[in-house]
């Protein structure tokens, strides 16, 4: 699995749809300071469902849409598609490149995409789980990183090998199945205490 293909509209300094097309191996972007550059990587962890405004290097979420110029208007809304080569089938989907998609408006509202379906940021972080990619994950290094992971708590870094050992998305599961139970044990509580009401 590799990242084919970015595109962009209306995301930070990126006004116009712009694709950038990556191959396989080894890719560098170089530019002058400010043209842009780091807006391309915040745009892959905003894809992946980076919720901080913070790590995007901003205050606010809305600071993600093309903010305008003296010479073009704001953008009502910003739009970053990624798109993936899965001809190794590493993410569970039959197709060989996966697109997702989000968009964010004004409001802060945002819409998530899966192959063009629409979707929730919950399935965008479920597809990914125990492939590297994510927000969080290690196929994304960024500045300081390599410095927080040698100075993080063990446990911190436990996270990290659990991902690469294909663990996490069992591990989610099991959290949604015990609090599914913990919700059928209080019905049943609640329902015996009416039962011995009724009695
Ligand atoms: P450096 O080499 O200095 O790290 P860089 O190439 O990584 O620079 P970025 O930090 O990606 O550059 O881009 C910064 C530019 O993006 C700035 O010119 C900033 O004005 C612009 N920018 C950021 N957010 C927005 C926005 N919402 N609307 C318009 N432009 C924006």
């Amino acid at each position: 699995m590799y990242l084919k293909r970015i595109e962009l509209l209306g995301f930070k300094s990126f006004a116009d749809r712009t694709v950038l097309e990556f191959g396989p191996g080894i890719t560098a972007v170089v530019g002058p300071n400010g043209s842009g550059k780091s807006n391309i990587t915040d745009a892959v962890r905003w894809v992946l469902g980076e919720q901080s405004a913070k790590t995007l290097r901003g205050s606010k979420m809305e600071d993600v849409i093309f903010a305008g110029s003296s010479a073009r208007r704001p953008k009502h809304y910003a739009e970053v598609s990624l798109t993936l080569d899965n001809q190794s089938g590493a993410l569970p989907l039959e197709y060989a490149e996966v697109t997702v998609t989000r968009r964010v408006y004004r409001t802060g509202e945002s819409e998530y995409a899966i192959c063009g379906q629409p979707c929730r940021l919950k399935d965008i972080a479920e597809l990914f789980y125990d492939t590297g990619v994510g927000k969080e994950a290690y196929a994304l290094i960024g500045q300081g990183r390599v410095e927080e992971i040698i100075a993080a708590k063990p446990e911190e870094r436990r996270a990290m090998f659990e991902e690469a050992a294909g663990i996490v998305k069992t591990k989610a599961r099991k959290r949604e199945a015990q609090r599914k139970l913990e919700e059928t044990e209080a019905n049943l509580t609640r329902l015996a205490d009416i039962l011995v009401e009724l009695e």
